[in-house]
C-alpha cells in the first residue's frame, strides 16, 4: 500500500528508484583516532577529552594505528582494494559539537575504493552493488537538545565522542527500492560484526545510515541510464533498518508525488519522523555545502606498506557468505539452515566446534537451531549467556542421535539445563532419564496403539508408509517420552508389517 496518500500502483510503476547509501560505522578502538582519550560509549560528559579532542590551539593529532588496522579490515572484507598512500584532509564547517571548526577526514585519496556488496533484485537474481569508497575520519560530540529543565533555551555539548574514529562507507547510486536497501544494510552489518571492528550498534550510534533518493520516469531510465538520474534528497539520521526501509519508501513516493503534481524535487536533507511516518525538509541553508577541503597539514600521508597489510589482512575472518556456502557443502545442511547458523559469527564458531567433535553435524545443528535458540529467545539471553556449554551440546546430540534420549527427554533436560542454569552434562548425570530398552513392554504399547487406529494401520497397509511416524508418536506419548526411539521405530515397522 502507498505510503503517500492518492498514488495508485499505475503510477508507482511509471517511476524508477535511485538510492545510494552513505554509512559511518564507530571502530572499537580502545582510544580515539588521533588522541589517547577513552573511546569509550557513555561517561561523564566532557570527561574523555584532552587538549587535542577538543580543538585547542597547539595540540596536534596523532594517529591510531589500530582505528587504520581495523579501517583496512572492514574495507577488505567490502571487497574493495587498499590503496597504499591515502591523504586525511580537513573538511570545514562550523558546528558547535566540532570544536576544532573542521573534521578530519579523507577527501580525493581516500583509504580504500571499489568495493561490492551483493544484494537479491526484486526478480530473486543476485544483483551487484558498488561501494565507491571507504575512508577514514572522526566523529563530532553531541549536541543535547532536550532533558535539562531550561532545555527550552539552551543546548547543552558533550564532547567525549569527538575524535570517534569512524569510517564511512559510501555505495553507488546502484539500489532500486527500499527492499535493496534493507538486504545492503543488513548484509554490511553482518560482515562488519564478523571481522569485529565495530559493535553495529544502532541505538548507541556506532552504525548511522543516510540514504540519498532520487527517482525518475522509468521511460527517460531505459533511454538515458544514469545520464538522466533525477534530483535526489538525502533522509539523515535514521536508527533502525526498518526505519530506514519506511523512510525510503515514504521519501520514493513523496517525489513521484511531488513530480506528479507538476513540482520539482529540490535537492535537500530530511528527517525521518518516525511517529507520523513521514520526512521533514530540515533547513534550508545545510543545503549549499563548501567543505573548503585541504590536505590536514597536521598528518603525513597514511601508507599502508605491502607487509603491514599482510599482517592485517592475516586476521580476516572467514565472512558470512562464504560460510554459508560451506556449511551448505561440507555438512549437508540446507540453505536456510546454513544461512541461520551464520548471521552471527559466535552462533556459527559454535556450531563448526560442535560438528567436528559431535557423530551428527546435522543434529547438532537441528539442536541449535530448534532447542537451544528458543530457550535463547524466550529467556532473552544472548548465546555467550547459553547454559549449555560446547560439551554440553555435543553430549545432546550424540545422545539424541544414538537414540539413549528422545527428543521429549531432550527437551526437558535443556529445560532444566535453562531453569537451574546448569550445564547439560551435569543435568544428564543428575536426571538420566528412565528409557524404556525392554521390547515387550514397547511391543505391548505398540499392539494397543495399533489396535486403537485401524484407520492408519489400513492406510499404512495401502503404501503410504510414512504413517508409521504416527505410530511412533503415540507410543512415544503413552511411554511419557521415554521408549528407546531406535528401539521403537525399529518394532513399529515390524508390527505394521505384520499387522
Ligand atoms: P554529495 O556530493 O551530494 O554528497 P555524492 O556524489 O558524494 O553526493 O554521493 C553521495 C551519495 O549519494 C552516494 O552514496 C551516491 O551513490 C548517492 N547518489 C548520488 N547521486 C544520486 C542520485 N541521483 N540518486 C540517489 N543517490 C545518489
Ligand atoms: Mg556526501
Ligand atoms: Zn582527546
Amino acid at each position: 500500500m502507498p505510503a503517500v496518500a492518492g498514488l495508485s500502483p499505475e503510477t508507482l510503476a511509471k517511476y524508477q528508484a535511485v538510492i545510494g547509501l552513505e554509512v559511518h560505522v564507530q571502530l572499537l578502538t580502545r582510544s580515539k583516532a588521533f588522541c589517547g582519550c577513552k573511546n569509550e560509549y557513555g561517561g561523564d560528559p566532557n570527561t574523555h577529552t584532552c587538549p587535542t579532542c577538543l580543538g585547542l590551539p597547539g595540540a596536534l593529532p596523532v594517529l591510531n594505528r589500530q582505528a587504520v588496522e581495523f579501517a583496512v579490515l572492514a574495507s577488505k572484507a567490502l571487497g574493495c582494494t587498499i590503496n597504499e598512500r591515502s591523504i586525511f584532509a580537513r573538511k570545514n564547517y562550523f558546528y558547535p559539537d566540532s570544536p576544532k571548526g573542521y573534521q578530519i577526514s579523507q577527501f580525493d585519496k581516500p583509504l580504500a575504493e571499489h568495493g561490492l556488496m551483493m544484494v537479491t533484485d526484486a526478480e530473486n537474481n543476485p544483483k551487484r552493488i558498488g561501494i565507491t569508497r571507504v575512508h577514514m575520519e572522526e566523529d563530532a560530540g553531541k549536541s543535547i537538545h532536550d532533558g535539562f529543565a531550561d532545555s527550552v533555551t539552551r543546548t547543552y555539548i558533550d564532547l567525549n565522542r569527538c575524535g570517534t574514529p569512524l569510517i564511512e562507507i559510501v555505495s553507488e547510486p546502484d539500489l532500486r527500492s527500499a527492499e535493496e536497501v534493507f538486504e545492503y544494510l543488513t548484509k554490511l552489518k553482518e560482515i562488519l560484526l564478523y571481522t569485529g571492528v565495530s559493535d553495529c550498534n544502532m541505538e548507541e550510534g556506532s552504525l548511522r545510515c543516510d540514504a540519498n533518493v532520487s527517482v525518475m520516469l522509468k521511460s527517460d531510465w531505459e533511454a538515458r541510464g544514469a545520464a538522466a538520474y533525477g534530483t535526489k534528497a538525502e533522509v539523515k539520521n535514521v536508527n533502525s533498518f526498518r526505519f530506514i526501509r519506511s523512510a525510503v519508501e515514504f521519501e520514493i513516493e513523496r517525489q513521484i508525488s511531488v513530480i506528479e503534481e507538476g513540482g520539482r524535487v529540490v535537492q535537500e536533507s530530511r528527517l525521518w519522523n518516525n511517529a507520523e511516518g513521514r520526512t521533514y525538509s530540515m533547513r534550508s541553508k545545510e543545503q549549499a555545502h563548501d567543505y573548503r577541503y585541504f590536505p590536514e597539514p597536521d598528518l603525513p600521508a597514511l601508507v599502508v606498506g605491502e607487509q603491514w597489510l599482510k599482517d592485517i589482512l592475516s586476521n580476516l575472518p572467514e565472512l558470512p557468505e562464504a560460510r554459508r556456502a560451506r556449511l551448505q557443502s561440507e555438512y549437508g545442511l540446507s540453505a536456510q539452515d546454513a544461512a541461520t547458523l551464520t548471521t552471527d559469527r559466535e552462533l556459527g564458531d559454535l556450531f563448526q566446534q560442535a560438528a567436528k567433535l559431535a557423530k551428527s553435524p546435522k543434529r547438532v545443528a537441528s539442536i541449535l537451531l530448534s532447542e537451544i535458540t528458543m530457550r535463547l529467545r524466550a529467556g532473552e539471553l544472548a548465546l555467550g549467556q547459553s547454559p549449555v556449554s560446547l560439551d554440553g551440546l555435543v553430549l545432546a546430540s550424540d545422545l539424541t542421535e544414538g537414540g539413549a534420549i528422545s527428543s521429549k527427554q531432550l527437551k526437558q533436560l535443556l529445560d532444566s539445563c535453562f531453569a537451574e542454569g546448569k550445564d547439560f552434562g551435569y543435568i544428564y548425570d543428575r536426571d538420566k532419564p528412565q528409557q524404556i530398552s525392554d521390547s515387550s513392554a514397547i511391543e505391548t504399547m505398540i499392539d494397543e496403539v495399533i489396535a486403537a487406529n485401524p484407520a492408519q494401520v489400513a492406510q499404512f497397509k495401502g503404501g503410504k508408509r510414512t504413517v508409521s511416524a504416527f505410530f511412533v508418536g503415540q507410543v512415544m506419548k503413552a511411554s511419557k517420552g521415554q521408549a528407546n526411539p531406535a528401539l521403537l521405530n525399529e518394532l513399529v515397522l515390524r508390527k505394521l508389517d505384520e499387522a
